[in-house]
């Protein structure tokens, strides 16, 4: 199995290159030539663990790598790293079954792929016969940084150099990061918002002298974006682990359709599903939700993408997004592989923020439907559930199950439905102990206390007792530090 970019570069990779290069020259994303079809029958596999589902649908797609490297990929990933005995429990609750992808280190569905993409991307450098060690440097907002640091934490052939915001993450997050513990982990607090932050970032990977300098002491640079291919692949595994489960649990019969309604931001996770889809899971919707940055359902209402918009802050903060990188991957499927015409439109986004699909791609959308919930609806949402099925979700999730129930009462379609659920609730205390009708407690961790104490929800493992944890990382930098931060790192 070839990959190739979606804006034409004519360099065909493995896929063990497409990980190490994350991002194509010309820009585009890395796509699979073709999609393969599931390498098995689901009624064989019924009885089979979560990673024996990772192995087969991860090897499909990535069949340079071999079985046994594969096998030790999944078996390094999610090995005691996850709460949840099964991984990823499917839990029913109201009018939907939820996919639980939050048991893992960091308490969100990060964790499920970037638990495994640094052994990936060790494997893929080692195919190589290249001996650099790979450093990961990431700017982060809150989500991903802490858990890229728990995917790389003492990997070895691997460094990981987080950046964030000094005044743009929670109070939860910020100590999450500061107390992350690991001998190859680097972490600086920025002065500066988000956007200083990834700019720096940017900076950095551009500057070839610096590259040089590195790569002379044995060190390649790389990142853990979420447009790489190695992020991507191993989500699809839990749509087709997701729809065996809902068999054994006498939801559907095998063979019955699924909606499938996925709480969306960058696109990943619900591009993750369409594949599964293309593998032969028979899914008849996927339902995209959105919070109040709705771009995405207006996109997939009307084919017109347009990012000039206001930009809101809301209680699901990792869907606040106006570019959605992922759904580029999903534009060059429908297109039937036309990179030219991804080119044009994403041309178009550059220049213009906003373009517009020929009508044949429009009519390939009817496969989504798409909505979006306010953070009133989300908070509703939130407390009528807890209410009616003493099920608790977080913000994330809640906004798919608002977008879900809309879905169902304007078109009658009770499919039954698989929603994925992004985040645990104790990721997001403040909101979630609000929605329940909790008072105001004075910080966020008298909040995930109370919640905890209100509910039974067992608190994650990574949650208890952090706030008292020692901090192991305290430096503040500048900006224009970034680089000397990182030369001091890897020295
Ligand atoms: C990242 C994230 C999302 C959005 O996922 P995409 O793959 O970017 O669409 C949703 N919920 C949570 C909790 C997240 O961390």
């Amino acid at each position: 199995m070839k990959y190739r970019s979606t804006r034409g570069e004519q360099q065909e990779l493995t896929s063990a290159d497409a990980v190490i290069r994350g991002l194509a020259s010309d820009r585009g994303l890395y796509v699979p030539e073709e999609i393969p079809a599931l390498p098995f029958a689901i009624k064989d596999m019924l009885d089979q663990p979560y990673t024996a589902f990772a192995e087969k649908v991860i090897g499909a797609f990535f069949d340079d790598y071999t079985e046994e490297e594969i096998h030790s990929c999944v078996q390094n990933a999610y090995t005691n790293t996850f709460e949840a005995e099964e991984i990823v429990p499917v839990k029913h609750a109201g009018d939907a079954w939820f996919l639980e992808l939050y048991h893992g280190r960091t308490a969100a569905f990060k964790d499920m792929a970037l638990s495994i993409l640094p052994y990936l991307l060790t494997t893929a450098v080692k195919k190589q016969h290249d001996d650099h060690k790979i450093c990961i440097l990431t700017a982060t907002s809150g989500d991903t940084g802490k858990a890229a640091m728990a995917g790389f934490a003492d990997v070895p052939g691997t460094e990981i150099i987080v950046f964030y915001p000094n005044n743009g993450v929670s109070q939860v997050q910020e100590q999450q990061m500061r107390t992350q513990e690991g001998k190859n982990v680097h972490v600086f607090s920025i002065e500066g918002n988000f956007d200083d932050a990834q700019t720096g970032v940017k900076t950095i990977f551009q500057d070839s002298d610096f590259a040089k300098k590195l790569d002379a002491q044995g060190i390649r640079l790389s990142s853990a974006n979420s447009i790489n291919i190695g992020r991507l692949v191993p989500q699809i595994a839990y749509y087709v682990y997701g729809y065996a489960q809902l068999i054994k649990q006498g939801a559907i019969e095998d063979g019955d359709s699924v909606n499938i309604t996925v709480p969306t931001g960058n696109f990943g996770n619900i591009l993750a599903a369409y594949y599964a889809k293309r593998m032969g899971i028979p899914v008849k919707k996927l339902i995209c939700a959105s919070n109040r940055n709705r771009v995405l359902t207006d996109f997939l209402t009307t084919g017109v993408y347009d990012a000039n918009r206001d930009f809101y802050q809301t209680n699901s903060p990792s869907m606040d997004i106006l570019v959605s990188s992922n759904l580029e991957r999903l534009l060059y499927h429908l297109s039937g592989d036309d990179s030219s015409e991804i080119a044009s439109l994403m041309e178009s986004l550059d220049k213009d923020r906003k373009y517009e699909i020929p009508s044949a791609m429009k009519d390939k959308l009817s496969l989504f439907s798409a909505g979006s919930a306010d953070m009133k609806q989300t908070d509703a949402a939130i407390g009528e559930m807890y209410k009616k099925n003493h099920y608790l979700m977080d913000t994330h999730t809640a906004v798919a199950y608002y977008v879900y129930e809309q879905y169902r009462s304007k078109t009658g379609d009770h499919t039954p439905t698989l929603i994925a659920s992004t985040a645990s609730p104790y990721k997001f205390a403040d909101s979630v102990a609000a929605s329940i009708g909790l008072p105001k407690a004075e910080n966020n961790f008298r909040c995930i206390d109370e919640v905890a104490e209100e509910t039974g929800v067992p608190v994650p493992a990574s949650f208890k007792g952090l706030e008292s944890r020692p901090i192991l990382h305290d430096q503040v930098i500048r900006v224009n530090e970034m680089k000397d931060a990182v030369a001091d790192a890897l020295k």
